[in-house]
């Protein structure tokens, strides 16, 4: 099984690892510990580099199963208990840590005011949208939402990660909006992302450690998707 570094250490960029598994079929690698995030809650994986040596291969993408995490390469893959030195593409994943950080301010800014659930997202480095069910909803709130979302952001709020047996997650209120109730059957420990003050969520991706890393944000547009359905598209500043 992986060590995630990523779950415990957002800033971590790089690592010295051995290779725990070789897949050659697929051309990917299992690694006893990881800084690369495999994607997930709307979060793209990481790319990035591992060297081997002298040799230096890319890391085109990475997923995670019941073994731990696999990172798949361009070239031919070092063997089993090889020592590899992996860096991710920094610059990529700090853009998508503040835009998944910005999401999750949306979410508490849209609960404050609407007490409406998000229903579903997704983001790129330096941008991104989630869905909203918000049937009274005009496009005279974009500029006040994109006001609030920018308030929040610039009081410095502190984002927390934290674990939580999964029986103590079930039962707890402010996670219910972010449905537990979905998360695998077998999860028997819940990670927490908690902006303080904000918003809370149960959530395995990575995050700036406060909300005045984000900078500000513009919201480009919202689209309806009928039924009550809104879909806000926010941007990074310098996106
Ligand atoms: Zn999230």
């Amino acid at each position: 099984m992986t060590t995630k570094i990523y779950a415990t250490d957002a800033y971590a960029t790089d690592m010295q690892t051995q290779v725990l598994q070789t897949d050659v079929d697929d051309g990917r690698v299992l690694l006893d510990k990881t800084v690369f995030y495999p994607g997930g809650g709307g979060q793209p994986h990481d790319i990035g580099t591992l060297s081997i040596g002298d040799d230096q291969l890319e890391v085109v993408r990475v997923t995670a199963d019941a073994d731990g995490v696999w990172h798949w390469l361009e070239g031919s893959l070092p063997s089993a208990g090889m020592t590899v030195h992996g860096t991710i593409d920094w610059n990529r994943r700090l853009k998508l840590m503040r835009t998944h950080t910005a999401l999750h301010a949306l979410c508490g800014v849209i609960w404050n005011r609407y007490q409406s659930p998000v229903t579903g997202g997704n983001m790129q480095p330096g941008e991104g949208r989630l869905d909203f069910d918000l049937p009274n909803w005009t496009a005279d709130e974009i500029p006040i939402v994109e006001a609030l979302l920018n308030e929040e952001l610039a009081k410095r709020r502190t984002i927390q990660v934290s674990f939580l047996p999964r029986d103590a997650a079930d039962v707890d209120p402010s996670l219910i909006r972010t449905k537990v109730n979905l998360l695998p059957k077998g999860l028997k420990e819940i990670r927490v992302i908690d902006i303080v003050g904000l918003d809370r969520q149960a959530d395995g991706g990575t995050h700036v450690s406060d909300t005045g890393q984000v900078g500000r944000i513009t919201i480009p547009k919202a689209e309806n998707k009928g039924r009550g359905f809104r879909r806000i598209r926010i941007r990074l500043g310098d996106a």
